[in-house]
């Protein structure tokens, strides 16, 4: 019989990360809810108790080169493997309307700190996880993306969240040009407008399926795609 895959998703103690959590491990995976504030994280995975699932809670601030290695050797130490890599942790500080945040007013700090967590966050997570996944010949990453980064589309408003989204659609592209043709999987999503704290309550999707193609892509066949942007599990422009 196969291994239980081990799956990592960051910033799971709510929204799409806890629904990403709460599908993979429906369909089989050992998905580890990793949570900044590892309390709120216990709070969540006792949310999923009533349907049978015990996702491990692990605390890891994705801003924190420190908490990531702790968090990677904690699991390491539990599992001794990690298949998947969700990078769903991300912040939008830039209020509900394009209208609240605009080029021309926003902080130079605003947005480096967006880039943190949303770009430099993911490229931390990649650096500490993929030698992991290259020592196991497998691997599945997935970058939590949004279309507010598509250039192909790009409007006014939220530019730092814009500039980190795009950065992330970049660190997906290189690498997984990088790792080339390898057992490993390299892609980024838009889960749509979806109702969660960050999309607020006028948003038009759910979680579940915010959610859905984050997990379609964390179970990726051995022919599945690699370096490209997907909603829906279908593509879009980057
Ligand atoms: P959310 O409800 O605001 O949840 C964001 C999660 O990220 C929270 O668990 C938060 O933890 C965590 N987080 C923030 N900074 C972190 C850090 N430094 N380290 C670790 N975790 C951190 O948002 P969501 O709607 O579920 O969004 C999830 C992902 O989907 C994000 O990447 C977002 O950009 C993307 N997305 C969302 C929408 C939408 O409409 N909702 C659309 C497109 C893309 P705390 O509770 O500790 O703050």
């Amino acid at each position: 019989m196969a291994e239980t895959r081990i799956a990592l998703v960051t910033g799971a103690n709510r929204g799409i990360g806890l629904e990403i959590v709460r599908q993979l491990s429906r369909v089989g995976l050992l998905a580890v809810l990793c949570s900044r504030d590892v309390d709120k994280g216990r709070e969540a995975a006792a949310k999923l108790a009533s349907e049978g699932l015990e996702p491990p809670v692990v605390a890891l601030d994705v801003t924190s080169d420190e908490s990531i290695s702790a968090a990677v050797d904690e699991v390491m130490n539990l599992f001794g493997r990690i298949d998947v890599l969700v990078n769903n942790a991300g912040v939008l500080w830039e209020g509900q309307s394009p209208d609240d945040s605009k080029v021309l007013d926003v902080s130079p700090q605003l947005v480096r700190e967006t880039y943190d967590t949303n770009a430099i966050g993911p490229l931390r997570m990649i650096k500490a996880v993929v030698p992991i996944m290259l020592k196991g010949e497998y691997g599945r990453v997935v970058n939590v993306s949004s279309g507010a980064g598509q250039l192909s589309d790009m409007q006014s408003g939220y530019p730092a969240y814009r500039m980190s989204k795009a950065a992330l659609n970049a660190l997906t592209r290189v690498t997984a040009a990088e790792l080339g043709p390898v057992p490993i999987k390299v892609n980024a999503m838009c889960p749509g407008w979806v109702r969660t704290e960050m999309g607020g309550p006028n948003a038009t999707r759910t979680v579940e399926q915010g959610a859905e193609t984050a997990v379609w892509l964390s179970t990726l066949p051995d022919t599945g795609p690699t370096g490209g942007f997907f909603r829906d599990k279908a593509p879009i422009p980057w």
